[in-house]
């Protein structure tokens, strides 16, 4: 990412209190993927997938991600946990830089960086009960003698809402949400610091949605979780975050605050704008003028020149097919990449 001259990487930071302090800073990290092609495989290009990424999360605090499918979010937070290693960059976890670190170190730092996946039936294995599936990660952590696991996965199944005679079932006895508790509770069980949300809510219905989201916002209290909140649902963006994230083809064009999708036009990135303009406000009276971008997403193996928006932009000019736009701040904890808003 290019920053302003007057506005160095280490000035990035969504903080929402400038005493947090940063559990995670993320910088200049990207995660290109190869393309190969021919008998040999060679290497013809690569999908952009996280490119120049640079930001902050502070301690107890959420971050949420928001992008259309395939602008890199999900890749962001793998690439945080190292599920998918980074092609360049440093990720400081508690002061650490883990992007650099052996993987027989970071190992130990990985039980607190955990993660919840999208669908609750694919991340949990059908073939062992829960008890199983809880006991697993810390058996291979060696976080606690094995007399006291029982005690430990006992406290945290009440945490997230299960009984006792859950855990002798397996995944397919559960409804979505009951599976979904299990996944978080697997998360838990490590006693993480830090938590990425990888769309929690996508696969179950919206009254469950309400009842998952509920849990996770008394986990973080009761733990001080920090979390990164990855969805493409802007109300559950706004409800669960303190500071938003726009993602657009693998850059960041947006961190702002939590009512980053209600400011006027000429305080947000023209993408979030749009974005902000498909959000239903519940008032049968009121009449929202929604902004239809034109075109598709760019592909990511290919993306354009200068501003990555540009081809779809409604504010579009000249400059910003030529030159990137950097990550510039408009005022306390709002950064936007846009040549036109100051
Ligand atoms: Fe649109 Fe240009 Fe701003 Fe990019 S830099 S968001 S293309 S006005």
């Amino acid at each position: 990412m290019s920053t302003s001259e007057n506005q160095s990487q280490s000035d990035i930071s969504p903080e929402t209190d400038s005493d947090a302090e940063n559990i995670l800073s993320v910088r200049n990290l990207v995660k290109f993927f190869p393309i190969t092609s021919g008998i040999l495989s060679r290497v013809v290009g690569h999908v952009h997938a996280v490119d120049d990424v640079t930001f902050d999360i502070p301690r107890g605090k959420t971050i949420g991600v928001v992008g259309e499918s395939g602008c890199g979010k999900t890749t962001l937070g793998r690439t945080i946990l190292r599920l998918s290693e980074p092609t360049s960059g440093e990720i400081y976890f508690e002061g650490e830089n883990i992007a650099q670190m052996s993987l027989r170190r970071f190992r130990r730092v990985r039980r607190e960086m955990q993660i919840v996946f999208q669908d609750p039936y694919a991340s949990l294995n059908p073939r062992m009960m829960v008890k199983n599936i809880l006991r697993e990660p810390m058996l291979v952590h060696k976080t606690m003698r094995k007399r006291q696991i029982n005690n430990y996965i006992l406290r945290v199944m009440r945490e997230v809402g299960l009984d006792l005679e859950h855990l002798n079932r397996f995944p397919h006895e559960f409804s979505g949400g009951q599976r979904q508790r299990v996944c978080i509770a697997r998360a838990l069980v490590l006693n993480p610091h830090f938590v990425v949300l990888d769309e929690p809510t996508a696969s179950v219905d919206v009254s469950v949605q309400a009842r998952v989201l509920n849990l996770l916002k008394r986990l973080q209290q009761l733990r001080n979780l920090t979390y990164m909140f990855i969805s493409h649902d802007l109300s559950v963006v706004t409800h669960m975050s303190d500071v938003v994230m726009v993602m657009y083809l693998g850059k960041i064009l947006e961190i702002g605050p939590k009512r980053i999708f209600t400011l006027k036009s000429a305080e947000v990135h023209p993408y979030t704008l749009a974005l902000g303009s498909a959000l239903p406000i519940p008032d049968p009276l009121y009449e929202k003028k929604q902004i239809i971008l034109r075109g598709d997403v760019p592909n990511p193996a290919n993306p354009p020149p200068g501003c990555r928006f540009h081809t779809r932009c409604p504010e579009a000019r000249q400059i910003c097919a030529e030159k990137v736009p950097e990550l510039k701040k408009t005022e306390a904890s709002h950064y936007i990449s846009c040549h036109f808003r100051e």
